[in-house]
């Protein structure tokens, strides 16, 4: 009996690690189709093909997807549809107008006191709707080896006090680059926070491990993850222990949503996501109107609908459980309150 329960134990497979989990996400429309049990003619608009932005899915955010149902609003956030291919007249490839603010290749500076750093081009999941889903890296001066010229201008500047890791999703970097770039930010004197904008809690839940809370932990920077969940679906038991984890070590988390049409744009939707996301120890921040990005205007709710939203969702919630509604606009001083 002791040798047979060994062989069930040694024959248990391990838990993938991230690494795993990123290199087994769906790229393939109809694979994701299938598990979930639902056939191409369900979805009548498909673009299986989706050469420009290509579909990617891991399989944790799948997992929570509800099977046989075509308007999941999990699905919808990452399913490549052909009216992306629609011209609509004012959505283009740089809405916010990023190349407008490289403060040094790969740094974006158009708030005062703080720099948002591109880490990274890529992403675990690819959300339809991304405003930087037409980035081109060269244009914003971003490659692998642009860290250094921004420290440099990070460390020059001492109006600023908060530098953004953004990307790109920076939880793709590994522990060890993450160890290297906060070490660089603990040197410049006039730093006082460090802001992670990551999808990777939820994503894939096994990227919060001890180790990386340590290191976040660690820091002499007050370290601030911002999270991107849109719908409480997103928010299951992995990722619930993931965020509390985080919360463990110290670390504020906030949460923004992207305001989605066909995906959370109902009060009692967004009421939900709020009261989830503090359960899991975050608070909302940010709801995004959608930035108007060539392929998405389909997303789009309008701002007379927005703001009807908005107040329902204040007469439902205690004050700190609505999160500020804003669009940003390309040049303004900071994100814009509808
Ligand atoms: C959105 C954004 C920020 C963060 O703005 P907050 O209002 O501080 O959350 C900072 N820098 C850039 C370039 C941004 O786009
Ligand atoms: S995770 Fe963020 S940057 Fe990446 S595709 Fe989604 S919205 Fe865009």
């Amino acid at each position: 009996m002791v040798t047979r329960s060994l062989i069930a134990c040694q024959t248990e497979p391990a838990p993938a690690s991230w690494q795993q989990m990123l290199g087994s996400a769906l790229t393939d429309v109809t694979e994701l189709l299938a598990a979930l049990g639902l056939d191409p003619a369900d979805i009548p608009d498909l673009d299986p093909e989706s050469n420009s932005f290509r579909l990617l899915v891991p399989r944790s955010f799948v997992a929570l997807m509800q099977p046989g149902n075509p308007h999941d609003p999990l699905l919808r956030q990452v399913l490549p549809l052909r009216i992306e291919q629609a011209q609509v007249s004012g959505y283009i490839n740089d809405p916010v107008n990023d190349a407008a603010a490289v403060y040094a290749p790969g740094l974006l500076r158009k708030y005062a006191g703080r720099v948002l750093l591109m880490t990274t081009t890529a992403c675990a999941l690819h959300c339809r709707y991304c405003f930087r889903r037409h980035l081109q890296p060269a244009a914003l001066g971003i490659s692998t080896r642009h860290h250094d010229n921004a420290i440099a201008q990070i460390a020059e500047d001492s109006s600023l006090t908060e530098v953004i890791l953004s990307g790109g999703d920076p939880l793709l970097l590994d522990d060890a680059q993450l160890t290297t770039l906060l070490a660089q930010f603990n040197n410049i004197g006039h730093l006082r926070r460090v802001r992670i904008h990551t999808r990777m809690p939820t994503l894939i839940p096994t990227r919060i491990t001890p180790q990386l809370c340590t290191l976040l932990a660690q820091s002499r920077l007050t370290p601030i993850i911002v999270i991107h969940v849109n719908h409480a679906q997103e928010l299951g038991h992995d990722q619930a222990t993931a965020l509390q984890q985080l919360r463990a070590a110290g670390i504020t988390l906030l949460n923004q949503s992207v305001l989605l049409r066909g995906v959370n744009d109902d009060s009692a939707t967004l009421a939900q996501l709020s009261e989830r996301l503090f359960d899991c120890g975050v608070l909302p921040y940010y709801l995004h109107q959608l930035d108007p990005v060539a392929g998405a205007a389909h997303f789009q709710i309008s701002d007379v609908a927005a703001l009807e939203l908005l107040n329902q969702l204040r007469a439902q919630l205690p004050g700190y459980l609505v999160p500020r509604l804003v669009r940003e606009i390309p040049g303004a001083a900071a994100k814009y309150p509808l």
